[in-house]
C-alpha cells in the first residue's frame, strides 16, 4: 500500500457554513468513525445567508452573521467530529474562481496532505429534481476553484513556486468526491451515520431553525432514494475521480 492510500486524512471544500451537512455528512461521520481525521475548508464568510426577511443587510449584520455561522458550523463540527475547520471568508454571494483562491487552497492541501478531498460539483445539472439552491453560483466557482487547485496545481512544483520557498512540497491527492454532479458514479452507505448528519445539520439553527424535523425527513428520504438506487439502505452519492 503506498503513502498516500495509507494516510487516512481527508477534507471536504465547500463555499458556506452547512453546505456539506446537507451534501456529505454521513459519508464524513462514517470515515472519521473509521479512523479518518478530517478537516473542512469554507470559502465565503456565511454572511449573506440570513433570513429572507431581513432589511438591515449592511456590514455590521453581516459581521454578526459571520461570528453566528462561525460558531455553528463549530458545533456542527463537533458532532461530526472534525478535526479543523478553515474559515477563508472571501465575501458570501461573491465568491469567484480566482488565482488567489487556487493558491489558498493549494497552500491547504500541501499543508494538511489529505488522501481524499470532497469538492461541490463546478457545473449545472439540469433536472427538475434538483432544486436551484444547488446552483448557487457561490458552489460552483468553489467547486471551480477547488478543482483547478486538485489537478494540477497542489502536485505540481512549477504551480505557485512561491509556496516550495515556504517548505510546502508538491502533494498528490488520491481521491475527489464530487457533490451535485451531473454524472454519479459512486455511492457511499450512510445508515449508521444518518443521525449524526441530521444532528450536525441542527446546529445550524440561524439556517434551519424549527424546519429541521422536516429537513431531516427530506434528507432521510433522498438517502432512502439514493440507496435503493445503489442497493444500500440509506446512501450518499458522488462523481469520484481517482487521480492515480
Ligand atoms: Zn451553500
Amino acid at each position: 500500500m503506498s503513502e498516500a492510500t495509507e494516510r487516512k486524512v481527508g477534507m471536504a471544500i465547500m463555499a458556506h457554513p452547512d453546505d456539506y451537512e446537507f451534501g456529505a455528512a454521513g459519508t464524513i461521520a462514517k470515515w472519521i468513525r473509521e479512523g479518518w481525521t478530517f478537516h473542512y475548508v469554507i470559502c465565503t464568510d456565511g454572511g449573506g445567508g440570513g433570513s429572507d426577511e431581513a432589511r438591515d443587510c449592511g456590514p455590521a449584520a453581516r459581521r454578526e452573521l459571520n461570528k453566528l455561522r462561525r460558531r455553528e458550523q463549530r458545533a456542527a463540527g463537533d458532532v461530526l467530529g472534525l478535526d479543523q475547520i478553515f474559515f477563508l471568508d472571501h465575501i458570501d454571494g461573491q465568491l469567484q474562481n480566482t488565482i488567489e483562491l487556487r493558491r489558498e487552497l493549494v497552500r491547504l492541501i500541501r499543508r494538511y496532505r489529505p488522501t481524499r478531498v470532497l469538492i461541490p460539483s463546478p457545473d449545472r445539472v439540469w433536472h427538475p429534481e434538483y432544486h436551484v439552491k444547488r446552483h448557487h453560483p457561490d458552489h460552483m466557482a468553489c467547486g471551480d476553484a477547488a478543482l483547478a487547485a486538485l489537478y494540477p496545481a497542489a502536485q505540481n512544483p512549477w504551480d505557485f513556486p512561491e509556496l516550495l520557498d515556504q517548505g510546502l512540497m508538491p502533494h498528490q491527492v488520491s481521491e475527489f468526491y464530487v457533490t451535485g454532479a451531473p454524472v454519479i458514479n459512486h455511492a457511499e452507505e450512510i445508515k449508521d451515520t444518518m443521525d449524526v448528519k441530521i444532528a450536525a445539520l441542527a446546529e445550524h439553527k440561524s439556517q434551519v431553525g424549527m424546519r429541521i424535523d422536516d429537513l431531516g425527513k427530506m434528507l432521510r428520504d433522498g438517502a432512502r432514494d439514493r440507496g435503493k438506487e445503489h442497493g444500500m439502505k440509506l446512501a450518499e452519492v458522488f462523481h469520484k475521480i481517482v487521480n492515480a
